[in-house]
């Protein structure tokens, strides 16, 4: 089972749809094909899973910089969360979504967890 698939999920690098795909993660000396989402934007590294997060992935299919790529967490789950919206007008504002329990967390809210 996997619902993965209707998802919408936006690049944080460009802010457009991420489209479904098969992408390959290397973990340790393996590397595995998951379901996730690749940005269209030519060039564009950024790939998604809800099993990993967002990733940031060269063309030789090596792992670029974690550091690079933002990680939020699910304060229910622990889920990596993906971003599903931004706000032109905005431009502070992102709604982060759990792709397990749908949990939405702006970043007002996380910036206020993170102080606590
Ligand atoms: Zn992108
Ligand atoms: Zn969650």
């Amino acid at each position: 089972m996997d619902t993965d698939e209707r998802l919408k999920v936006l690049c944080f690098e460009h802010h457009t749809q991420m489209r479904p795909a098969q992408i390959l993660l290397q973990a340790g000396e393996k590397s595995e094909q998951v379901p996730g989402y690749v940005c269209e934007e030519p060039g564009c590294v950024v790939r998604y899973s809800s099993s990993r997060g967002y990733v940031a992935i060269a063309a030789d299919g090596s792992q670029l910089a974690e550091e690079l790529t933002p990680k939020v967490t699910c304060p229910g789950d622990n889920r990596p969360m993906y971003l599903a919206e931004v706000r032109p007008e905005q431009s502070n504002y992102r709604l982060w979504r759990c792709p397990e329990c749908d949990r939405g967390l702006t970043n007002q809210e996380l910036s206020q967890a993170s102080k606590a």
